[in-house]
């Protein structure tokens, strides 16, 4: 552009200094300059004060007048054609008042040139004429041109680049916002903080629709209008197809679509909020689709028009949809939490007494071993089992046990500390979890709890004595995991129930006990394989007529170091490794044989073998049986089951048809341990079972506790009702025999009669006991 200016410059010079001497000089100077003006690359006319042509160059004449001979003399309107003229007639009269005038015309397309007037003038400095000189600029103009497009194409791209690079600032900011958020509140404010603060545009704005019947919106966060929240809430919008619902907002919401207003003070759907609203020039909205629904939508709005390229428009198009997936999640947690805190409600309490449940008690036990190991303190679990409750259930109706129950739970809750938690574990046993407490103050809590038990409970305006053990179990000494103290806690109450008192506090095995049971365990194999076990057998008396009614058969180890073993210290142990099958098995083979053997010599007696949980559930067990039945040649009913009843009502449906698979391979079955395992007789009566042996812990104290008499009196009738014969085991003195003759207990098994004994001496046994009932 300089150097065209410069040659511009360097022309007018030029012609100035032809025409001064044109004006001066003779004929053929005139010539000869008039060669040189047709020979520079511009056009050059002289124009006097009528506007008439007195000179102009070949080149002048090429571009307005290329038809014409000569145009001399010719008006400037005439050759310059009407329309051109008018273009130009005010630079000529400026330039013939004398003004120096300088300007780009495009007399025809695409043909650009820079023209110059200068002013000539006479003696009395008038002006007489003006000097034209013009200079083909086309080809600078249409440089220009490409530059101006190039340079607006270049402007537009960065502005491009800005505009999505700032959707992606905010984006990011908006994805922060989401992983921050704990609430929905703070969501969406974080979320239009986000658009403004880091994105840098002007506003952001969220509304969520009502339900009412105008359809408004409800303005729920923003960030950016300097008149605030208020301003913007009472603003008179709706997302009803309606004056008040025409705003990208609003159409966002209806059509489920982004909605862009590139130049929102030219659009007439606008104009309602124009003036509330007159801080911005563009605007774009996006629908929130939550659960399937649109809730309403988010709009965010720019002080410059057509503010929104389509690239931004898709990033800002994730932001929104980022922002629907964040409230989804939100709300799913929430309802999520809502029907973890319903469903804790119902898997954690007890529906009968409202007090924790096992699982629950569990955690919190959990909870209490956690912070007590981290403060090295200690706290007690006390376990308490209502006695005899199956009996109530069986006597009174499920609902008089319930309220006892319930009244058991509120003495107990009642009693216990206000930092104790109390629990219950399951059907008649009771928990209670007293934090920092040693063994004095547990067995003080417990004495406390046994006075809250003693009072009598009115069921049914009945009034009701009732029995419950306790036992205590400290943390660390007697556990570190709930396992353990649960096991210890439950072997104290045992404990308890066994040595007939109402205390008992857990007493942990010895060092040197479980250094033994290690390496029993570890032997214990090699012993039931290597023939190390032996069958001793206690009789069972028919108490009527005083015979031997038949034997159960209890296992003994004879052990090379420990002399003989009761299977009170390995059965558990077989129990735990897996091995109670062979030792099951080698106890039945064993007491096949003696069978057999008795019964080739005629003096065959039926022999119970005891029979683990483990046995039940062991798939091949009923096979196996099968296989050592068919190979043994002994008579049906000779071979008899014992079963405890806690196994039995562990579960109950499939126990149920175990049993009956036994039954039908002849196999008499008795109920071991009745009354420790709390089965109601209405279930027992269900059970293909012939026999129901009495816990020795209830006739040990039949003698002195009028409960206990009580309980096995009522036990064997019941018994007799639904067509069991009883067996009462423990029989240790001559009073127990009395007494239990008295309530008609069919047979007795205990010390009284015999103690187990090795097979060899069994026979001898029996000869002996009938040569003395003789
Ligand atoms: P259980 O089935 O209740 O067997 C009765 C237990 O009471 C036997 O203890 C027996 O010796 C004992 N006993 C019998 N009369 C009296 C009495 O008048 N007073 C007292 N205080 N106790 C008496 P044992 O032989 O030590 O057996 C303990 C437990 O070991 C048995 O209890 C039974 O559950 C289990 N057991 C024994 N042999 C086997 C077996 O072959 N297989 C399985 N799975 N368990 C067995
Ligand atoms: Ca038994
Ligand atoms: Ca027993």
């Amino acid at each position: 552009m300089t150097t065209t200016i410069l040659t511009g410059t360097f022309l007018l010079g030029l012609v100035l200094a032809i025409y001064s001497v044109l004006r001066r000089q003779a004929n053929d100077s005139e010539d000869h300059l008039s060669g040189i003006a047709n020979n520079v690359p511009a056009l050059i006319a002289y124009v006097n004060a009528q506007q008439h042509y007195e000179y102009v160059n070949d080149l002048y004449k090429k571009y307005f007048a290329p038809c014409m001979k000569d145009i001399r003399g010719h008006s400037v309107q005439q050759v310059l054609g009407q329309d051109r003229y008018a273009t130009v007639s005010q630079q000529i009269e400026s330039a013939l008042k004398g003004q120096l005038q300088h300007y780009d015309w495009m007399p025809f397309p695409d043909t650009w040139l820079a023209i110059q007037y200068v002013p000539r003038l006479g003696n009395r400095d008038e002006v007489i004429g003006y000097y034209v000189v013009g200079s083909d600029i086309s080809e600078r103009k249409r440089t220009e041109d490409q530059i101006q497009e190039l340079n607006a194409e270049l402007e537009r791209r960065i502005r491009l680049q800005e505009s999505v690079s700032r959707a992606l600032t905010t984006l990011s900011a908006g994805n922060r916002a989401l992983l921050r958020a704990t609430d929905e509140q703070s969501l969406l404010d974080s979320m239009c903080q986000a658009i403004v603060k880091v994105g840098g545009y002007a506003m952001a704005i969220v509304c969520y629709t009502n339900d009412d019947k105008d359809k408004t919106l409800r303005t729920m966060a923003e960030c950016g209008h300097s008149a605030g929240m208020e301003a913007l809430r009472a603003i008179k919008n709706s997302w009803a197809d309606n004056e008040y619902g025409r705003g990208p907002m609003a159409r966002a919401i209806r059509t489920e679509k982004v909605c862009v207003i590139q130049n929102l003070h030219a659009d007439p759907n606008y104009s309602a909020w124009r003036s509330d609203m007159a801080d911005y020039a563009a605007g774009i909205a996006f629908p929130l689709k939550v659960q399937g629904e649109t809730i309403g939508g988010i709009g965010i709005y720019a002080s410059q028009p057509d503010a929104f390229g389509p690239d931004e428009e898709k990033l800002l198009t994730e932001l929104a949809e980022d922002l629907a997936y964040g409230l989804t999640s939100l709300r799913e947690r929430i309802e999520k939490e809502k029907i973890e805190n319903a469903m804790h409600l119902l898997t954690s309490y007890d529906a009968l007494t409202g007090l924790p449940n096992s699982s629950y008690f569990t955690e919190l036990l959990n909870g209490a071993i956690h912070s007590c190991h981290a403060k090295g303190q200690s706290f007690a679990l006390i376990q308490t089992n209502i006695e005899r409750l199956s009996e109530i259930n069986d006597a009174l109706g499920f609902h008089q046990g319930d309220c006892l129950l319930r009244e058991f739970a509120e003495r107990l809750r009642s009693a216990a500390a206000n930092s104790a938690m109390v629990a219950r574990l399951r059907g008649d046993e009771f928990a209670v979890l007293i934090p920092e407490c040693d063994e004095s103050a547990a067995i003080l809590m417990g004495q406390q709890l046994q006075q809250a038990f003693s009072g009598r409970f009115l069921i049914a305006d009945i009034p009701l004595e009732l029995s419950a053990r306790i036992g205590i179990a400290l943390y660390p000494q007697h556990g570190t995991n709930p396992h353990d103290l649960y096991r210890n806690v439950d072997i104290a109450v045992h404990q308890a129930k066994k040595r007939g008192i109402g205390l008992c506090v857990c007493s942990p095995p010895k060092a040197r006990d479980q250094s033994r049971r290690l390496t029993l365990a570890g032997e214990l194999r090699r012993a039931i394989d290597e023939g190390d076990l032996r069958i001793y057998l206690q009789p069972k008396i028919h108490m009527a007529s005083g015979l031997v009614r038949g034997a159960e058969a209890l296992v003994r180890w004879k052990h090379a170091k420990y002399g003989i073993i009761p299977p009170g210290e390995f059965i558990d142990l077989a129990e735990h490794t897996g091995l109670i099958k062979p030792l099951t098995d080698w106890v039945i083979e064993a007491v096949l044989g003696i069978a057999q053997d008795w019964n080739e010599r005629g003096c065959a007696l039926p022999i119970a073998v005891n029979i683990s949980a483990r046995n039940l559930h062991d798939e091949d067990f009923e096979n196996r049986l099968h296989k050592l039945l068919s190979v043994k040649d002994v008579p049906v009913g000779l071979l008899e089951m014992e079963v405890t009843e806690s196994v039995i009502m562990e579960d109950a449906e499939f126990s149920l048809r175990v049993l009956h698979g036994l039954r039908n391979q002849g196999i008499p079955l008795y109920i071991d341990d009745f009354g420790t395992g709390y089965s109601s007789l209405s279930y027992l009566q269900k059970m293909p079972v012939d026999y129901l042996k009495i816990d020795q812990s209830f006739v040990r104290n039949i003698t002195t506790s009028k409960e206990s008499s009580l309980i096995v009196r009522s036990t064997i009738e019941l018994a007799h009702d639904i067509g069991l014969k009883v067996v009462a085991e423990g029989v240790e003195t001559q009073e127990h025999w009395d007494l239990l003759a008295q309530f008609k207990c069919d047979y007795s098994q205990g010390y009284f009669v015999a103690r187990p004994m090795p097979v060899e001496e069994f026979q001898d046994w029996v000869r002996l006991w009938d040569a003395r009932r003789n």
